[in-house]
């Protein structure tokens, strides 16, 4: 009998990495996490889990020992905010992480290394209106990404393609869009935007004004966190070396998004503009054509389901740390 692949998860402490252990782990696979940081919200399900600095060679080194497969999700990222605010730092730890896990998995072994990138890779020339066509993976040249991070992004899925020409190195390559779900930052400053909304909309009183970053009417499209794990692990067992987009081809504006997060805690909000905040590319979706014919498959759980979910947790999360007093004696909770 053959035993399961021993899985390796870097960034295992973070959102879709915490996600992705469980669900290896839920698969029957042997999994080992790293990070600079245990889960935020619950513990890790993995077999082993280390707390090492992925920018550091050596750590590299020490944490891809024994291990088939490495989902490399380790990443300086957050929401429009944050990655505006740090190009350098955000560059530099990105490509110290990256360029040290792909080599370290190839010298120790591994059969596989799949790299999470971004729709952030996209060109700016091709996100100037709201109601843009949809991205295909051949629309990321003639490049012009997303300062730092989609640099970096756009730099290291290069460097995957490298060791596959040079080293016959197996990699995947996935280009996630807007990721959302339980178990993410909502509180801090490296939140994402459907996260930062569910917050807003549980500390609102009913008839309360909510502030929205830029003039909400540019669009993106989101991906439940179910949805992305499930894409993951399709994509790693597939034969695709070229990237893909992972992610939803609905496109909502982010005064829709706040409407429906609005309704669905049944509360009626206003909503004020702040347009001196960064709002990010005026339009992004994802062209999922090339997703349904390599992986036979596409994200399906409705944007209401997905962010139903995440409301009640974030919801829940803000209650335990007792920031909702107000809130018990109104609309709270309605419809949801
Ligand atoms: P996250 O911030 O929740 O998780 C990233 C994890 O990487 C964090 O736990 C962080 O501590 C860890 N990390 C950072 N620097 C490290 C270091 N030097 N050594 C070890 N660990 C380190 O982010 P996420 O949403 O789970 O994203 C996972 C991956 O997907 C990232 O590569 C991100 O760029 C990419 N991505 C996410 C989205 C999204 O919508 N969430 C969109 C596009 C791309």
């Amino acid at each position: 009998m053959t035993s399961r692949p021993r899985i390796l998860v870097t960034g295992a402490g973070g959102f879709i990495g915490h996600h992705l252990v469980r669900r290896l782990k839920n698969d029957g696979f042997g999994v080992r996490g790293v990070d600079l940081k245990y889960p935020d919200y619950e513990p890790t399900s993995a077999d082993e889990f280390e707390i090492l600095d992925l920018r550091k060679w050596d750590n590299c080194l020490q944490t891809t020992r024994g291990v088939d497969q490495v989902y490399n999700l380790a990443a300086d990222m957050g929401g429009i905010g944050y990655i505006t605010s740090y190009l350098a730092d955000i560059f530099r730890n990105n490509i110290l992480i990256n360029t040290h896990m792909i080599e370290a998995s190839r010298i120790n072994g591994a059969q596989r290394f799949l790299f999470s990138s971004s729709a952030c890779i996209y060109p700016g020339y091709l996100q100037k209106k709201p109601e843009v066509t949809p991205l295909k993976e051949s629309d990321a040249f003639p490049a012009d990404p997303e300062a730092g991070y989609g640099w970096e992004k756009l730099a290291t899925e290069e460097l995957c393609r490298y060791y596959r020409k040079d080293y016959g190195f197996e990699t995947r390559v996935v280009r996630f869009h807007n990721v959302y779900g339980p178990l993410g930052t909502y509180d801090g400053g490296k939140e994402k935007s459907p996260a930062a909304l569910c917050r807003k909309v549980a500390l609102a009183n009913d008839g309360d004004v909510v502030d929205i970053w830029g003039d909400g009417k540019q669009t993106r499209s989101y991906m439940y966190v179910d949805d992305c794990v499930e894409g993951l692990v399709r994509l790693m067992a597939s034969d695709c070396h070229d990237a893909l987009n992972l992610g939803t081809d609905r496109l909502v504006t982010i005064d829709e998004l706040l409407g429906i997060i609005a309704g669905l805690a049944g509360k009626k909000l206003r909503i004020e503009h702040d347009l001196t905040k960064p709002q990010g590319v005026r339009g992004r979706n994802s062209d999922n054509t090339m997703l349904r014919d390599r992986l036979g498959w596409e994200p399906a759980t409705p944007l209401e389901d997905g962010l139903r979910t995440t409301y009640l947790w974030i919801e829940s999360e803000l209650r335990k740390a007792g920031r909702l007093p107000a809130l018990e004696k109104n609309a709270r909770g309605k419809g949801v």
